[in-house]
């Protein structure tokens, strides 16, 4: 072709790019995944996903609240626990059923919390999340649990389980009573940070009985602890969406938490073929 030619052409090409709406960047495959996971276990959190060249996103909650899925930072593993994105909160995959093996230092899946997207799910303060509460059964006792995209009616689900596990066996009964749960606004231990009791989507399953990292010495080995725990138990809470810290590096025994989202992506990575919602009518191009 002659130059002559070739440059109308060019111009002509220059002219459409500019005259029309730019599309959503594609994203990266993980990023599209980690996302249609999020939108599935947190029906209506995400009113639109903004997505930039080189295949950034920023989520715009319900709320308003606006979260890069990747900040391009890279972090420490205090960091990673004091200032996640979405795709730090995601990356740790958390292993459903029987424990196997002590996880490694700083495996703790769960622990990674991206706050201002559990306040955008639970509430604000300490009372936007009591307002959203309901009193739950729990195997004679009665505790608040936030009724926000499902976690209450979930933990009852989970109750009804636990509640036919213990009438077939009542020895289990001291692995889980008493269990306290409810509103508790405060930071975890040591830390800045909000506790996920702060939001009422926890409950901590005798906490007298049940060990927790910083009650006991550093390298303490805790599998047999582990393994003595009632896989039951833990199963009856992690099919209705709750993940335990029974399975955390920073082990939690007593401490059981609502992330569907975690174990949605676990049944994904254990070949179950599930359902996902479509993502692609939230994508928008960043201004
Ligand atoms: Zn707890």
């Amino acid at each position: 072709m002659s130059l002559a030619l070739k440059r109308p052409l060019v111009l002509c090409a220059l002219f459409l790019s500019l005259a029309l709406p730019a599309a959503a960047q594609p994203l990266a495959p993980k990023a599209q995944r980690d996302l249609a996971v999020l939108v599935t276990a947190y029906p209506g959190l995400v009113a639109a996903i903004e997505t930039a060249p080189a295949g950034r996103a920023t989520l715009v909650l319900s709320d308003g609240t606006r979260l890069p899925y990747d900040d391009g930072r890279s972090k420490s593993q205090e960091e990673l626990l004091n200032a996640p994105d979405i795709e730090d909160m995601l990356a740790q995959p958390y292993p459903l059923g029987p424990v196997t093996a002590e996880p490694a230092p700083g495996f703790s899946p769960g622990r990674r919390r991206v706050e201002p997207l559990f306040m955008a799910l639970y509430g604000h303060d300490k009372a936007a999340v009591t307002a959203n509460c309901r009193p739950v059964p729990f195997l004679g006792q009665t505790m608040a649990f936030n009724t926000r995209f499902g976690a209450a009616d979930a933990f009852a689900r989970a109750q009804q389980r636990l509640a036919r596990l213990v009438a077939a066996d009542p020895s289990l009964r001291r692995y889980l009573l008493p269990a306290s749960g409810g509103v508790v606004w405060r930071v975890i231990a040591g830390t800045s940070r909000l506790s996920v009791h702060s939001f009422a989507a926890a409950v901590d399953v005798s906490p007298k009985g049940n060990p927790y990292w910083r009650n006991l010495p550093r390298g303490t080995n805790l599998l047999p602890t582990r393994q003595a725990f009632p896989v039951a138990v833990v199963e009856a809470f992690e099919v209705e969406g709750f993940i335990w810290g029974g399975k955390w590096s920073e082990f939690d025994l007593m401490h059981f938490e609502y992330r569907p989202e975690l174990i949605l992506l676990a049944r994904l990575a254990r070949g179950e073929n599930l359902p996902l919602a479509d993502i692609g009518g939230l994508l928008r191009v960043a201004r």
